[in-house]
């Protein structure tokens, strides 16, 4: 379906961090097309995101100059003095008309309205080395779990059958991937049946000095981009920087993909233990989406798909991981994925995401149920029958 955005051309502003890559992502997955993306930083001008060139804002100008119809700008930054200063600037422009990313995805529904999977991630682990308070892929109160290179081949090679060539990245997370001693056979499986795909390894940079030549070969035969995450830990990045280099592998010190070096920062709680019954509501208005692989199953989100780890670890009822996911073998297309795919799932009635506290100073975990779960929807029953540690934790 044909998005009424008046096939006006989009223009995106903001290249700087990592709200880029989400809001790339969205607009792609919903079909549209981003003519350029604007930044001001002239060490980012001149080079290209996903294959979309980035601009100066004169750039921009002289395009506005040009035009004698209407076009759309998205600015991707979320910080209100950067929004204004963009809108300021943009106000000289004859023909743009000028909305944040968070307007335009509410107003255009995009959420519901994507026709491409551009990107999923697996966890190569579930476990962690690290132990990361709040953290969103609740490693801290998982069990440890390596994934299995036969069932991943078995649904590597289903999803090629499925997506072909529209996967535009397949990212390789947990966890700590360089905790599973295979780590280095999964970029072989992706590549084997995603040829043209941009292969990440998300890790936390702090297993790399012992990881060995097949690991390094692993990345280079396969074209992987290491993303190393920044944290206030005893390790010298600038060490792990030269090491990467040495070893010839492509890599990004920083958060999400972005070389910043900045220290990553934790996002609040994103369970709710009552079923607010906006639902929908919350999933129209969510930017935590990200199409996770878990088994033979898809799910929308991190959330939805590691439920299952909260219910364990803390005795919670959250709905169900098969209600909240589709299983990628017993569709019988593409566009049945996709259809099935593009839908709230029950968890979103659970889930805080849309109210999440962002930019929480790093803290070591104390497993603790708050750290996930919202204390708002905790009553003192609840903080009794669930409360103290994860089971089996101390
Ligand atoms: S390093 Fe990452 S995966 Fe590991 S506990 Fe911290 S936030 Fe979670
Ligand atoms: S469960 Fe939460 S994070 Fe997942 S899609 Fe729904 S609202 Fe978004």
């Amino acid at each position: 379906m044909e998005l009424e955005i008046g096939n006006r051309p989009i223009i995106v502003y903001g290249a700087g961090t990592q709200n880029l890559r989400l809001a790339y992502q969205m607009l792609d997955a919903a079909g549209i097309d981003i003519l350029y993306i604007v930044d001001r930083d002239t060490q980012k001008q001149g080079k290209s995101f996903w294959g979309t060139k980035i601009i100066s804002p004169e750039k921009l100008c002289a395009f506005d100059r040009e035009q004698s119809n209407d076009y759309t700008i998205i600015i991707t930054v979320r910080t209100e003095t950067t929004i204004r200063e963009i809108m300021q600037f943009a106000a000289q422009l004859h023909h743009a008309e000028v909305t944040t990313f968070e307007q335009f995805a509410i107003e255009k529904q995009l959420n519901s309205r994507f026709i491409k999977i551009n990107m999923i991630q697996t966890h190569v682990t579930d476990h962690c080395n690290l132990n990361c308070a709040r953290c969103s892929h609740l490693s801290p109160i998982s069990e440890d779990y390596f994934l299995d290179e036969g069932e991943f081949e078995a649904s590597a090679r289903r999803l090629s059958e499925l997506l072909g060539d529209e996967l535009h990245e397949y990212q390789l997370a947990g966890g700590e991937p360089l905790l599973h001693p295979q780590c280095y056979s999964f970029p072989y499986i992706i590549r084997k049946y995603f040829p043209k795909t941009d292969i990440v390894i998300v890790t936390n940079g702090t297993l790399l000095k012992h990881a060995d030549e097949k690991f390094f070969s692993s990345c280079r035969n396969n074209h992987v981009e290491l993303w190393v995450t920044v944290y206030p830990i005893r390790l010298d990045y600038e060490q792990v920087r030269a090491k990467l280099k040495a070893e010839k592998v492509k890599h990004v010190i920083g958060n999400s993909g972005v070389e910043d070096g900045t220290i990553k920062e934790m996002w609040g709680s994103a369970y709710h233990l009552i079923n607010d019954r906006h639902g929908q509501e919350n999933f129209e208005r969510c930017f935590s989406r990200c199409f996770m692989l878990r088994g033979r199953r898809m799910y929308i989100c991190a959330q939805g798909a590691y439920s299952d780890i909260l219910n364990k670890a803390f005795g919670t009822s959250l709905p169900q991981l098969e209600e909240n996911s589709v299983d990628i073998f017993a569709v019988k297309d593409r566009e049945e994925l996709v259809r099935k795919i593009k839908q709230k799932i029950p968890f979103c009635d659970y889930c805080n995401s849309i109210h999440r506290q962002k930019s929480i100073p790093f803290t070591i975990s104390k497993r603790e149920i708050t750290e996930w779960v919202d204390p708002a929807s905790l009553t003192e029953e609840d903080l009794k029958k669930y409360g103290g540690h994860a089971h089996g934790q101390s």
